[in-house]
């Protein structure tokens, strides 16, 4: 056995795969055909040609953790609409919640009483006073970069290498190998380079965290607790006291995006670990996967903030939209706080991911691979490297083309993994004997190109 991937064994089984799909999906195959003709790429959001398949599949209906696709194959979904659905598809309460306010309105650009509600559980949740709503966590953090420079009068942002916020053109930069701020490799024709509007540092380096702040022109850091957007990269002991004493020093905000760590618990890595962010984001399964964000923030900076946003021109300074706060997404999102992502759904789910990255270390450790495998909460992620520190580290572990044959492959074997990175997420729906299937059918993926 090699530990070197031979990449063309690696082409020829996924062209075998790829075979597999087309014989086995002949309706998604002809849909995908129409599709073609009137939606650019064949799809009506471009991710979706990220799946391993190519060929989309298809979905016809999803309840809890289980997708049917249109050729009648059913699948265990650890894929969860890449967090969106992670509580559970179509849960009941929350489809009936959702039906019940389409019913009665879906926009007036009113508030409706189901976000007194929304704003008091959030505040609960997080340990923040005050809310506002968005339509997706890119949204909020777009919102809330906007806000914070306003409030500061600080012209730059400070993100950490490896992160992804979003649709966010200030975050999407990255460094390069000489250490300059770059626009990440993938941004599309960004307006401006993202070295005039960005820092970027190295997660868990306090050194250049205290250097990039040093000279107070840094509005605030934009982060997650922990990185999840380059494998799951943890903070090393002291760095988040580190990064809150810096911000204090320097008079920085600091922003936990919290859209991910969601599947840390009701609370996020703020809850879990008693952090003191000025600012949180969230946004994706906090509405049982109708498009919603959030923002919340402290009294203190809600004082700097308030008057911009009951300004008379609030309505077209950049934040907020037409439909933002919508009755039906509110009515969506107090559905999905009262009955789901609650302690006893991640007594659940918890538990079985622990099991997921148990098995799954066991079998890389088994084949002797390089490879490594980390969770937070009910979300799992492996990697085709070593367990990163950072996300320079964490990109070493990417391969397109192997996460293309691993997702394609366990989804010939009826189990959907997340289009864009080896991710895999419990819910509360998920049952103990899926973790078997998982662990069966990666050491199967391993078995073709290695034995
Ligand atoms: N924050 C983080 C940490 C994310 O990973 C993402 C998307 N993956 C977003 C925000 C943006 O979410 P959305 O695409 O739903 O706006």
């Amino acid at each position: 056995m090699s530990k070197v991937v031979d990449r063309t064994r690696l082409l020829e089984q996924y062209r075998r795969e790829r075979q597999r799909f087309a014989d086995t999906h002949p309706r998604s195959v002809a849909l995908a055909a129409r599709a073609a003709e009137h939606l650019v790429a064949g799809v009506p959001n471009s991710w979706m040609t990220r799946w391993g398949s190519k060929i989309p599949l298809f979905a016809a209906e999803a309840h809890g953790s289980r997708l049917m696709d249109v050729d009648g194959i059913e699948y265990v979904d650890f894929a969860m609409g890449d967090t969106g659905a992670f509580s559970g598809h179509a849960l009941p309460p929350i489809a009936e919640a959702i039906a019940r306010q389409a019913a009665r309105a879906i926009t007036t650009v009113l508030p409706s009483e189901d976000s007194i509600y929304v704003g008091q559980e959030l505040a609960r949740r997080f340990g923040l006073p005050l809310w506002q709503l968005t339509l997706s966590a890119s949204d909020a953090n777009r919102f809330v970069l906007r806000l914070l420079r306003a409030a500061t009068k600080r012209p730059k942002i400070l993100v950490f290498d490896g992160c992804y916020h979003g649709s966010v053109d200030e975050a999407l930069a990255s460094l390069d190998e000489n250490g300059q701020v770059v626009a990440r490799s993938s941004s599309l024709a960004p307006a401006v380079s993202p070295a005039l509007t960005t820092k970027v540092v190295q997660w868990n380096d306090v050194a250049a965290l205290e250097q990039a702040l040093r000279p107070g022109d840094v509005a605030c850091i934009l982060t997650e607790p922990l990185l999840t957007n380059m494998g799951i990269a943890y903070p090393e002991p002291g760095f988040h006291d580190a990064m809150r004493r810096l911000c204090d020093q320097t008079d920085t905000l600091l922003v936990m995006d919290e859209t991910h760590t969601t599947a840390s618990g009701p609370g996020g890595c703020t809850a879990l670990w008693g952090l003191k962010p000025d600012v949180i984001t969230i946004g994706k399964p906090v509405g049982g996967g109708v498009p919603i964000g959030a923002y919340g923030m402290t009294r203190a900076v809600a004082d700097r903030v308030i008057d911009a946003i009951r300004d008379w021109g609030v309505d077209v300074s950049g934040i907020g939209g037409t439909l933002t706060g919508n009755a039906l997404s509110v009515a969506a999102m107090r559905a999905a706080l009262e009955h789901s992502l609650r302690a006893e759904d991640f007594a659940i789910s918890d538990p079985m991911a622990v099991e997921f990255k148990a098995q799954t270390a066991e079998v890389i450790r088994r084949w002797e691979l390089p490879w490594s495998v980390e969770i937070i909460g009910s979300r799992c992620e492996y990697l085709f490297g070593p367990q990163p520190r950072n996300g320079a580290e964490g990109r070493l572990g990417v391969d397109d083309e192997l996460h293309d044959y691993f997702n394609l492959f366990a989804m010939n074997c009826g189990v959907l993994l997340a289009p864009f990175a080896n991710l895999v997420h419990f819910s509360s729906s998920h049952r103990p004997s899926d973790v078997d299937l998982h662990t069966k059918v990666f050491e199967a993926t391993i078995h073709s190109l290695f034995a």
